[in-house]
């Protein structure tokens, strides 16, 4: 181990995969090795967790979670305002953690942990805000209200390319809802969730919780993460990932009639009209569609541009292109890092051989990058390539750095285009004209769960739900009244009279 900051964090040349709380001494699930994409070299090994493992975790989680909801919501804010404060004393090495186990740059990695620290203040504010409505009962002297009370384990699932701030998104939340959280992170991320159930657990401790509120099992999705949709202990499962992933959970969860939140694949597109501001739309799809490698959900995967302005836009994105500096995403000034590994990468060269055979053109980049600094063989050339409506590509999720040009007619040509894919995470619209911007925003306008007007796609905020429509899955997280989802609702009926009264008027035995 050479990185410094690994110690800060906690992470040895070993390390467990399971913990109730307290990391289980040696889970015996076998043995995985987390390699970086920056150089290819193995950070760290991570037991994973077993069958007996996992049933070791459900069964303190079960325990916990009787305590657990009792304790008074703004109390268990408390908690939750403490670990965010732990997570600001560690802001950085955590965010270089998630750079170098999964390759996005520095500042993005900082970005995610800073995400973790605005959910949980976030968060804190809510543990006194779980307001229940109250109804005016059709009967005399009888009070009607509904009440929310924690709903039991949640089961987290993450994906490797947000590995620390969607289990954010989740267990702050479930944590102030009185909830406990087992957590299943990406594979491929195995460090990042380490460190972090060790911020989370080290606080719980001092706070005198110290098993079964968070808890974390590493092993593969077809065996911890099935494990978990089978489970009828597990009141909800909260899953992020592919839409094939989220298709197993649906299915699996609700054979036995358990809750979901889907948070899946996207295929966003940004609308560029001919009265668009193109330096704001330009630098803004240049970060939708380069960010993160081209690995964010809501990646800027299409831009629909009307037809006026779509020569000198393109120009000016290919010279954009060309200044991006890829490489090591720890240094400075580095704008892309690696891809998460090299099967993402084959899986681009994959995508790329398809959109060419479909008569997609390649305007720029797209190779695997050779040389110094490049030898993971996880670095590529962000690509621009000119589309059309018709390639049937064009309504996949490559999870790449792959950015269709598609040029439209008109408004009506661009909303149409917006809404023909199956997925309906996010979406942005350049414009200055207020009728467009309006009818993007509307009932016929954009159909995703994210609709921005001179925005792009990526980047949201946590205090809107965030989530989309179709394959995306339905789900919503993190903002707004996301927190409902944590809870179960209860619709309570007080007589504080003297005559029984059936509703309806119903006369029952007279
Ligand atoms: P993935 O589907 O390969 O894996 C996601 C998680 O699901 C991992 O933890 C994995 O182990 C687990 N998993 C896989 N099969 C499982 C099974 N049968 N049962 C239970 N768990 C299982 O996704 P990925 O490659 O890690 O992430 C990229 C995908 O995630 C992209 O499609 C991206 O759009 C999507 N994503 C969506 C959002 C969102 O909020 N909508 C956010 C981030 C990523």
């Amino acid at each position: 181990m050479t990185y410094d900051f690994l110690k800060e964090l906690g992470i040895e040349d070993v390390n467990s995969g399971a913990a109730y709380g307290p990391f289980i001494d040696k889970p015996s699930g076998g043995e995985m090795v987390s390699v970086s994409p920056i150089d290819g070299k193995p950070i760290a090994k991570v037991l994973k967790a077993s069958k007996e493992d996992y049933e070791l975790v459900l069964q303190k989680a079960s325990a916990a979670f009787k305590t657990w909801r009792m304790v008074p919501a703004p109390k268990r804010a408390e908690l939750v305002r403490a670990i965010s404060d732990e997570l600001r004393a560690h802001k950085k090495a955590l965010g270089k953690l998630v750079s170098l186990e999964m390759g996005k740059i520095l500042a993005e990695g900082e970005g995610e942990v800073q995400e973790m620290i605005d959910m949980g203040d976030f968060a804190v504010g809510q543990g006194r805000m779980l307001y229940g409505l109250t109804m005016q009962s059709e009967r005399a002297k009888h009070r009607m209200m509904e009440q929310w009370h924690p709903l039991g384990i949640v089961g987290v699932i993450t994906a490797f390319n947000f590995p620390v701030a969607v289990y954010s998104w989740n267990t702050m939340l479930a944590a102030v809802c009185g909830d406990v959280t087992v957590w299943k992170p990406s594979s491929l991320t195995p460090l990042t969730a380490i460190a972090t159930h060790k911020i989370f657990q080290r606080v719980a401790e001092r706070f005198g919780y110290g098993e079964g509120i968070f808890n974390l099992l590493i092993g593969s999705g077809p065996s911890v993460g099935e494990m978990m949709l089978n489970d009828k202990r597990v009141a909800l499962v909260s899953a992020t990932g592919s839409t094939a992933m989220g298709l197993k959970v649906a299915v699996q969860v609700g054979k036995r009639l358990g809750r979901t939140i889907l948070e899946l694949g996207g295929n966003n597109a940004v609308i560029v009209l001919d009265d668009a501001d193109l330096n704001m739309a330009l630098s803004t799809v240049l970060f939708g569609a380069v960010g993160t490698a081209g690995q964010r959900c809501t990646s800027t995967r299409r831009v629909l541009v009307q037809k006026g302005v779509a020569k000198q836009f393109t120009d000016r994105l290919v010279a954009s292109y060309k200044q991006v500096r890829i490489g090591n995403p720890l240094e400075a000034g580095t704008i892309m890092g690696p891809m998460v590994d090299q099967s993402a990468v084959a899986d681009m060269q994959a995508g790329l051989k398809t959109i060419r055979e479909q008569g997609g053109q390649v305007l720029y980049g797209g190779e695997v990058l050779s040389g110094p600094g490049y030898e993971s063989g996880c670095y590529v050339r962000p690509c621009i390539v000119k589309a059309r409506r018709d390639m049937p590509i064009i309504r996949e999720e490559i999870f790449a750095p792959v950015l269709y040009i598609i040029e439209v007619a008109d408004m009506d040509e661009a909303l149409e285009a917006n809404n023909e894919v199956p997925q309906g995470l996010s979406s942005g619209c350049f414009t200055l004209n207020m009728r467009h911007a309006e009818r993007f925003l509307s009932a016929e306008g954009s159909d995703c769960g994210i609709a921005n007007v001179n925005g792009g796609t990526s980047g949201a905020e946590i205090g809107g739900a965030f989530g989309g429509e179709k394959e995306t899955g339905g789900g919503r997280e993190s903002g707004s009244d996301a927190w409902k989802q944590y809870m179960r609702r209860q619709t309570s009926t007080v007589n504080w009279g003297t005559e029984v009264q059936l509703a309806q008027g119903i006369k029952f035995g007279d």
